[in-house]
């Protein structure tokens, strides 16, 4: 008996997934894997490794000064939320050139009687530091306001002095400040896809440490979740074959993967990441035997699909059979040529 190619993918799919240190690694991988287990186009990977951030790509953006200055950035940026905590705007922006801000405020009319509600209109303003600081004095009627109102008055000369510091460093142009401050979307979604990648190899680790251990399965919180992502996958279709054959089509399409525009960044993650992995995951485990085959590697502590379930160790790259042997020989070794009671002192005396 032996594990189907398949199944040994689907299975593969999961253990690349937790195995890796990095998460740009992790990534770069799981779309390898994608593609052979869904049998996708050479294409693909070259469209996935583009449009799959890494920590790598983003480090080559900038140099050391511009780093910095990017630092700064996102602390701006953390500043310009709290302020806009107490005023009735749903964007403010902060211009370092031109000192003046940028907010936008959305107004949905109520009726009188406060039974109805009015199309909700959205209005930009351009004002100053000052015309600022009137508004948030101003105030807002909500409860909690108070707080807001002093944590916003703290923050502006914060403000001011975080953009005198950024227009500080040398060797910045103006048109390079505006392509870093985009980099910083740039990041927050990277940061958001590199989280997901990291949560989900803690979880499948887990689940995988349970299955070899030999634990039961039937009040798995973990594997409870992934059966709820895998049912949440829509159905695949049925198509007639090239040979005029009825199948199932592929679960996923090579866009699934590759359309990053018409997905807000969590529906994205969620769906890419969720949905293949719980289907290779359930796929794996549907056939029973195949879980012997699931090993974790008793040199490394790598998780492998073994082609031969007595396999105690992962083979390639690693050479960790060789390894593990070659240890315990020199510890054996040891111990028997430092023990003066050992066999090997002892005369025969015939
Ligand atoms: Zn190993």
């Amino acid at each position: 008996m032996t594990i189907s190619k398949q199944d040994r993918g689907y299975g593969r799919l999961v253990v690349d997934f937790v195995n890796p240190e990095t998460t740009d690694e992790v990534g770069l991988k799981y779309f390898q894997n994608i593609q052979k287990v869904f049998g996708f186009t050479s294409g693909f990977m070259d469209k996935a490794k583009v449009q799959f951030p890494t920590f790598d790509n983003f480090n080559n953006l900038m140099n050391d000064v511009e780093k910095q200055c990017f630092q700064l950035i996102l602390k701006k940026i953390n500043i310009e939320l709290e302020i806009m905590a107490a005023i009735p705007g749903v964007f403010l922006y902060y211009d370092i050139y031109s000192k003046k801000i940028r907010i936008e405020e959305s107004v949905t009319p109520h009726s009188r009687d406060g039974l109805c509600i009015g199309k909700t209109d959205h209005k930009e303003k351009i004002i100053s530091i000052k015309k600022l600081k009137e508004m948030i004095e101003k105030g807002r009627a909500d409860a909690g306001y108070k707080l807001k109102k002093t944590d916003a008055l703290k923050n502006l000369p914060i403000l001011e002095k975080m953009s005198e510091k950024i227009l500080a460093h040398k060797g910045i142009s103006k048109e390079r400040y505006y392509e870093i401050l985009k980099y910083e979307e740039y990041y927050r979604n990277l940061n958001i896809e590199h989280w997901k990648i990291q949560n989900t190899q803690k979880i499948l680790k887990k689940l995988l440490n349970d299955i070899i251990q030999g634990n039961s399965l039937s009040d798995s919180k973990i594997l409870k979740k992934i059966l709820l992502k895998y049912n949440q996958i829509p159905k695949a279709k049925v198509i007639i074959s090239n040979e005029g054959t009825i199948q199932d089509s592929s679960p996923f399409s090579e866009d699934f993967f590759i359309d990053r525009k018409n997905r807000s960044v969590y529906e994205y993650t969620s769906q890419v990441y969720d949905w293949p992995i719980s289907y290779c995951l359930v796929e794996y485990l549907r056939d029973q035997r195949n879980i012997e085959y699931l090993k974790k590697c008793g040199q490394c502590g790598c998780f492998f699909i073994a082609k031969d379930p007595r396999r105690q160790f992962c083979n390639e790259p690693n050479n960790c059979k060789k390894i593990h042997f070659n240890k315990y020989r020199t510890k054996r070794m040891k111990e028997v040529y430092r023990n003066p009671s050992s066999d090997k002192f002892k005369i025969n005396y015939i």
